[in-house]
């Protein structure tokens, strides 16, 4: 463990909230540990925000947005967005380590996930400046559609990828010229919290974004209830989003949703077969699977079948499970206590309704037995109705299903609740054409595994969310469109 961190203790962000450009005190009392769960150790104590905190920071936001922030041009907002990203750069290792310490994803992992935080504000800096409505000629008249900030954004994030969940809901915010009030996940306070020393050097005005932690059902429910509030964007499970979209209803907020998935990676016999082989793995093992679009459901062409479910479970046995701090390691633990049970059973679950053929339990080991770490987890001959292939387990655990067509995977592939996102794997352009078109998810890659680039929509069909993150269409999610009519006659137009 890396003695530096110990300094951190010092780190002023730590047990405060960020409001109106300080880090300040609570109004209450309670307070959260931030534990390590490679070893069950107290990082740090995290502010339990209550409503009277959450509404300070509302206030910020909405003083901000109608203050210091409707000012700023938007080259300024554009060279902002790219000073925070330069920081990210530049504070890479320090961020890595609380986000690796708070969440248990090996660190390696938790450095590339900081630079691709960076790479999306650099995007939404460029974008800042390109953003327009347009112009329409009429009898008499010009109609203008004027795009314009929502107002006061409420982000609330997960704990699986903190600090780039923080950047995708960010900068596309300020990009658009809204103001934020950012809540983030009770298990991963630190690294976003620190990240905020660096706002006033970007010269981000105090105000446009103010970070309060604290439980979702405290401070999460009273940010969603705020009337202050304009805006609701959350990424989480469906059962939070479902109710967030409720409460939302009351102030008819707009609200958008990322929430999680059961995700097809389909193989074809004809596929690049170490490449498929590759991309099947990256797809549920990264990030201990604790990833909404984990391709957790391995639906392979029959021919093949056989030889994919040998090919996954010899290389799957090789993962280099881990301290997370250790550069060499592939899989950390999962989040938390909470978390690890819940994988554990569907372990069993899965044990009842399917052949195990790897792992199935928790992962033992010297450096382990403290942490929560599981096995990566393989089941074979799955039956796409069974509770294993249906709901979302986000970690480490593979279901296999065999095919026999491209109409059986296709219809295997869209049996689900959800539609975040497919891959398809095959050599032969006509098959990945008709997957591509009848696949109902948000995101079908074709050859490859979970790339997320910026410059592409990123979201769900079905129940796994409404609208879309990332991308130009990323910005719109944070832009009203206002008509304006310009009568250019003066003796108007129009009126009988
Ligand atoms: P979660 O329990 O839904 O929590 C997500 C966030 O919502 C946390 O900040 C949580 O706060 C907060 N929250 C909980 N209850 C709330 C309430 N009543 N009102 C307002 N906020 C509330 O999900 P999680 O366990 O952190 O994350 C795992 C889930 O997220 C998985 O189901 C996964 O599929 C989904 N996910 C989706 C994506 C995507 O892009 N589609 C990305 C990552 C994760 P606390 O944690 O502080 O209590
Ligand atoms: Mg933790």
């Amino acid at each position: 463990m890396s003695g530096k961190f110990d300094a951190m203790h010092e780190e002023p962000s730590f047990g405060k909230l960020f409001i109106n450009g300080a880090f300040v005190g609570s109004t209450g009392a309670a307070r959260l540990p931030v534990i390590d769960p490679f070893d069950q150790s107290t990082i740090a104590h995290a502010v339990d925000a209550t409503a009277e905190d959450v509404d300070r920071a509302v206030t910020a936001a909405g003083e901000a947005f109608e203050g210091a922030w409707r000012e700023t041009s938007a080259q300024t907002r554009g060279q902002i967005l790219w000073r925070i990203a330069a920081a990210l750069r530049e504070r890479s290792a320090e961020l890595a380590e609380l986000e690796t310490r708070a969440s248990g994803k090996p660190i390696a992992d938790s450095e590339s996930d900081i630079a691709d935080a960076a790479t999306c504000f650099e995007y939404y800096g460029g974008l800042a400046t390109k953003l327009h409505g347009d112009v329409t000629s009429i009898e008499g008249a010009m109609v203008l559609a004027v795009k314009e900030p929502v107002g006061v954004a409420a982000q609330i994030i997960p704990w699986n990828y903190p600090m780039l969940m923080a950047a995708w809901k960010l900068a596309p915010a300020l990009c658009a010229g809204c103001t934020v009030v950012l809540k983030p996940s009770e298990e991963t306070p630190l690294s976003v919290m620190a990240l905020a020393s660096s706002f006033a050097d970007a010269g981000l005005p105090p105000g446009v974004v103010n970070i309060v932690t604290g439980r979702g059902e405290g401070a999460g429910a009273a940010l969603v209830d705020h009337p202050g509030v304009h805006k609701i964007a959350f990424t989480g499970s469906g059962e939070v989003g479902r109710h967030i979209m409720q409460r939302a209803a009351a102030g008819l907020k707009r609200v958008t949703l990322e929430l999680g998935g059961k995700s097809p990676n389909i193989i074809c016999a004809d596929a690049n077969f170490e490449a498929a082989i590759d991309g099947a793995l990256f797809g549920i093992f990264l990030n201990q699977g604790e990833m909404c679009s984990a391709g957790s459901r391995i639906l392979v062409e029959r021919s093949i079948y056989a030889r994919v479910l040998e090919a996954l479970v010899e290389r799957a046995r090789d993962i280099r499970i881990g301290p997370p701090m250790d550069p060499e390691t592939q899989m950390g633990p999962l989040v938390s206590a909470r978390h690890f049970e819940r994988v554990r059973a569907y372990q069993e679950l899965g044990k009842a309704e399917a052949r195990l053929v790897l792992g199935g339990g928790r992962a033992t080991g010297a450096a382990l037995d403290r942490g929560w770490f599981v096995e990566p987890t393989i089941f074979a001959d799955v039956n796409n109705h069974s509770r294993i292939a249906r709901e979302e387990v986000f970690g480490p655990v593979a279901c296999l299903l065999p095919f026999d067509s491209d109409e059986e995977a296709i219809a295997l592939g869209n049996d689900s609740p959800f539609g975040l996102a497919a891959a398809v794997w095959t050599r032969d352009v006509f098959r990945a054409l008709r997957f591509t078109r009848r696949l109902r998810t948000g995101v079908v890659w074709v050859n490859h595994s979970q790339p997320a680039p910026v410059e592409g929509p990123w979201g769900g069909f079905k129940q796994s969310g409404l609208g879309r993150e990332l991308g130009r269409g990323g910005a719109d999610a944070y832009l009203e469109t206002k008509q304006v009519y310009l009568n250019t006659e003066d003796q108007p137009i129009g009126w009988p």
